[in-house]
């Protein structure tokens, strides 16, 4: 049985339940942002009370890569509302420890670490991760076997043929999969309306370079904090150019640091402060910082500013990229802290109106081309889209029925779905409140809930429906 407990119809809160023969795992614990950023509430999580009721234990939390919207809702759940081990690669543990422990749970918590591409067994699952490229390092999917079938939960991801950290995505490990009849896919439908060309940090990377060596001012790069590999593209180009650089911002200091640790990237000769780039010429300054949405605390508002004096002073002759794309509903906030830097004449280039020839961000999920590549190889009976509005969904249904699947049923949150060789059934829906959270840990809304049922009542037969051997359906 699946429970797509949120990521559906909306973006973000992805947590998705997978149950066999009475035993449950969950995959993800993230957070939604709210659209309203005045301040009330940091983020959304569906209520962990209720889960707890309808499938009463969970064995284990199993996490595909350090996102927000996967791993955001951890702190504020483990360990201590929901118990149970926590699984992760070691750049996504590292990730989850930190925040446990600012949450004052980390010896609490059961954190176990796998490597990618490794194998374990919880419960009724084995479970194979997958390698996968996304924009944060260390991305896999999840192939949850159980003796009813094997399902793949794909995780966020492209194909970028050369991701710069780590191999590009194990399509073969998916081809092996298909080979051997893969009854299920939830996959991944963020672009699944768009028709994009297969992108790659490498272009952006040597997008930076270009724009590093042409420009004669301070060169601030702006990206997410998890994007480790934008992050090191920036100071591959500074250093190229003879710049000194720095990171600003706490996200992407901590995932830097963990990099680092891990021995995914070489941060020695990154400034340990943005203030030692005070008296430095304009031409030899670089700085990484985060606050692409607009968020009124990040550096890059106080660069806007202009009034925070551990920054550089942004002027005419300086460029400023953003390298990022704007979360639906930010732009006016990005818009109001890029005014006053365009105003002192700062050259800002962002993803729509860069340079001709020019690439300062790619997206991290597959358009539709790579999609269907990704259909193709696992090639699943069945597809539940998830990770995407209602439009997205619905497209990535179509998208999947064309490559092939028997049947792709379009869910809501909290539908309980059974996957069985004889089709997708719709068991019922499980209303589960969603609860706002503040950074401080407190919880502050709790909307009314409706009786819940227990997991063995939406349908005769909890877990993914078992049944005779999946036969093997190799297509061409
Ligand atoms: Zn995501
Ligand atoms: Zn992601």
């Amino acid at each position: 049985m699946v429970v797509p407990v949120g990521g559906l119809g909306r973006i973000g809160m992805n947590w998705t339940l997978y149950g066999h023969d009475g035993r449950w795992i969950l995959v993800d614990a993230g957070i939604a942002f709210p659209e309203d950023r005045s301040g009330k509430v940091d983020a959304f999580i569906p209520d962990p009370e209720t889960l707890r009721r309808v499938v009463g234990r969970i064995d284990a939390l199993v996490v595909t890569h350090a996102h927000e919207d996967h791993i955001g809702a951890i702190q504020y759940v483990f360990p201590r509302v929901l118990s149970c081990p926590i699984w992760a690669t070691p750049f996504a543990s590292a990730a989850i420890s930190r925040r446990l422990e600012e949450a004052g749970t980390l010896d609490e918590a059961d954190l176990r670490t796998f490597p990618v591409g490794g194998a374990f067994r919880i419960g009724s699952f084995a479970i194979r991760s997958i390698r996968l490229t996304h924009s944060v390092p260390e991305a896999v999917a999840l192939a949850l076997a159980t003796p009813a079938g094997t399902v793949l939960h794909t995780g966020d991801f492209k194909l970028d043929p050369t991701p710069l950290i780590g191999g590009p995505t194990d399509l073969e490990a998916i081809h092996a999969l298909g080979n051997a009849g893969l009854l299920a896919m939830v996959g991944d439908s963020t672009n699944a309306e768009r028709d994009l060309p297969v992108t790659s940090e490498a272009q952006v990377r040597d997008s930076l370079r270009r724009i590093f060596q042409s420009r004669a001012g301070t060169v601030v790069v702006c990206c997410f904090g998890t994007n480790v590999v934008r992050a090191m593209s920036a100071v591959d180009a500074a250093r190229s150019t003879g710049r000194q650089v720095a990171l600003a911002g706490r996200s992407l200091r901590v995932h830097a640091e963990v990099a680092e640790q891990l021995g995914l990237v070489d941060t020695q000769d990154i400034l340990a402060e943005p203030s030692h780039l005070r008296g430095l010429d304009r031409r030899e300054m670089a700085l990484v910082c985060t606050g692409t949405q607009g968020e009124e605390n990040a550096v890059l508002a106080r660069l806007a500013g202009g009034k925070d004096w551990r920054l550089p002073q942004l002027g005419l002759g300086d460029t400023l990229v953003m390298s990022s794309s704007a979360i639906p509903g930010n732009a006016e906030a990005i818009e109001r802290v890029l005014a006053p830097l365009r105003s002192r004449g700062v050259e800002i280039l962002t993803r729509d109106d860069a340079p001709e020839g020019l690439t300062v961000h790619v997206s991290g999920h597959a358009g539709r081309a790579e999609l269907a590549t990704m259909h193709r190889h696992a090639r699943p009976r069945f597809v539940i889209p998830v990770h995407g509005t209602e439009a997205h969904l619905q497209a990535h249904a179509a998208l999947a029925r064309d490559c092939g699947a028997e049947e792709a049923p379009v869910g809501t949150a909290g539908e309980a779905l059974a996957v069985s060789v004889n089709g997708v059934k719709r068991l019922g829906r499980i209303e589960i409140p969603v609860l706002g959270v503040r950074r401080d840990g407190g919880i502050l809304a709790v909307r009314a809930s409706k009786p819940v049922p227990r997991a063995e009542e939406l349908g005769r037969a909890p877990g993914i429906a078992p049944s005779e051997a999946h036969r093997s359906r190799p297509r061409a």
